[in-house]
């Protein structure tokens, strides 16, 4: 397998890499994939997994479904290495709302942020970009107070910006085409998910990102904010394939897709879940049983 050679070749041990589930539901065979991936890789070549809760937003988040997602996690024998990399074994992005200030300050010294009185109905009326909202920079240069709104914006470059990822080899992207200036901070105080991931992932060390093709396209903007953020490592990125519907849309919970609980409770065990998962995210053959001790034979069996 040729990802398998890169992985060899680009990993050096020691690297650090992360399973970030939002509490806003409950896990699904699309997590256990991520899972799958994430665990199999950092145990196959010498990586760490970081359990983070990316409960940025407050108004989904609930404490039932984190509790879930630990419940789930240990039932298919999936534990984290927090503990070992001297980070909080309940790692929550709302237990450090100084991190995404602080680095707020940093950007705002360098003239990068700005205050953004538009509304998303304001936004979605003005502009479609190629394939999500783009924000046309409205604000960008009327000097809006600051005390009018909570609401930050990253002034991003017009250039493109090119990156390899593991999987699909060297990608091009332009985020002022795709999305415009990103949004940081929103009207309601709560910091987005594309700004508190990449803070996250700066001061949590995380070397290697491993996740969906769903945030292919957030690729380029989150790379050029981990530059403006003073980042040390370029983090590697392996964006792996979704499982879809026929139609191609994501699984979820709103599509009446089980959740692993409802699988477990069907009489499904971890392993067979684990396999299944494995088998959906082209990592094996078939969706033969699989533990979780065994998630590195999926890149170092012969
Ligand atoms: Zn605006």
């Amino acid at each position: 397998m040729a990802l398998r050679a890169r992985l060899a070749a680009t990993l050096q041990p020691g690297w650090r890499t992360r399973f970030a589930p939002a509490p806003t539901g409950r896990l699904h065979l699309g997590h256990a994939v991520n899972a799958v991936y994430v665990w199999s890789i950092a145990r196959a070549f010498g990586g760490s997994v970081i359990l983070r809760i990316e409960d940025h937003d407050r108004q989904r988040s609930r404490a039932e479904y984190e509790a879930s997602i630990r419940e789930d996690l240990d039932w298919l024998g999936l534990h984290s290495d927090n503990r070992a990399l001297r980070l909080p074994d309940m790692l929550r992005q709302s237990d450090a709302p100084d991190r995404y200030a602080g680095a707020l300050n940093a950007l705002q010294a360098q003239g990068l942020v700005y205050p953004c009185r538009c509304s998303r109905r304001e936004i979605a009326a003005l502009e479609l970009g190629e394939t999500e909202l783009r924000y046309p920079g409205t604000c960008r240069n009327v000097a809006v107070p600051d005390d009018e709104t909570p609401a930050r914006r990253l002034r991003l470059g017009e250039g493109m910006l090119s990156f390899t990822d593991l999987r699909h080899g060297t990608l091009a992207q332009q985020p002022s085409a795709q999305c415009g200036d990103l949004l940081l901070r929103d009207r309601l105080r709560q910091w987005t998910y594309q700004y508190a991931v990449v803070v996250d992932d700066i001061e949590q060390g995380v070397g290697v990102i491993i996740r969906g093709d769903d945030l292919l396209a957030s690729t380029a903007r989150q790379l050029m904010l981990g530059e403006m953020l003073g980042r040390s490592i370029v983090p590697h990125l392996l964006h792996h394939p979704l499982v879809v519907h026929p139609d191609g849309t994501k699984l979820s919970k709103s599509r009446g897709d089980a959740g692993l609980a409802e699988l477990r409770d069907a009489g499904w065990s971890a392993d067979q879940v684990l396999g299944h998962a494995a088998w959906l995210g082209g990592l094996q053959d078939g969706p033969a049983p699989l533990p979780a001790a065994a998630l590195d034979r999926l890149w170092t069996a012969p």
